[in-house]
């Protein structure tokens, strides 16, 4: 009996609005509701074909549908952590503080440091991707990856704690193409909390490390 559990699109943990001025509520909605959501789709729509593959109702092409699921559930879960990693501005933004700033201390020597290599990461992603501030368990230390895409670039064992999306749908609304502009101002509402939950878990060897902490 072939059967995959099917994903869904989790809810924003804050309001449409709650991101102004930095990010306006149109942008919010419509990443969240069409293309978040066509992420869930897109991954279950893969394990569907799969499924029925193994039921030998279907034929697939599976080079095609194993590159659907990887795009698709990579962006799921992309945008799974990018909701929680941000927050309102007020709560959102500063400089972290916990283990996750003694890490940035020691690895990137500051900072504003590490901010200016992260930020200069994201700007410079090729067509359309993710700065990501990865996790890596062999070493337990910080490594920032520039990933395209949603899964291309993307390193096997890394444990994604802080991501931005730089696809032109994050920003194009409100920033038009000035993604230097976007990134700058997203500083102001990174969710250092969520960021040191998701730290903690990784140090913890954790088996939830994609799931957002509830
Ligand atoms: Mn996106």
């Amino acid at each position: 009996m072939a059967s995959f559990t099917r994903y869904e699109l989790p809810p924003l943990p804050y309001s449409y609005n709650a991101l102004e001025p930095y990010i306006i509520e149109e942008i919010m909605k419509l990443h969240h509701q069409k293309h978040h959501n066509a992420y869930v789709k897109g991954a279950n729509a893969a394990l569907e074909k799969i499924e029925k593959h193994l039921k030998g109702e279907a034929q697939i092409d599976v080079k095609a549908v194993m590159r659907d699921f990887s795009f698709n559930y990579a962006g799921h879960i992309m945008h799974t952590i990018f909701w929680p990693n941000m927050a309102p501005p007020g709560k959102g933004g500063g400089t972290p503080g916990g283990r996750i700033a003694d890490l940035i201390d020691q690895q990137f020597g500051g900072f504003e440091k590490f901010k200016q290599l992260f930020s200069a990461a994201a700007k410079s992603v090729e067509g359309v991707g993710w700065g990501v501030l990865a996790f890596d368990p062999l070493t337990s230390e910080l490594r920032i990856l520039q990933v395209e895409k949603h899964n291309v670039l993307m390193t096997a064992g890394l444990v994604p704690l802080l991501v931005i999306d730089v696809w032109e749908h994050a920003y194009y609304l409100q920033y038009k193409n000035d993604r230097g502009s976007y990134v700058d101002n997203w500083w102001n509402v990174v969710n250092w909390g969520d960021v040191e939950k998701r730290l903690e878990q990784a140090l913890n060897g954790s088996k939830q490390l994609f799931i957002p902490p509830q």
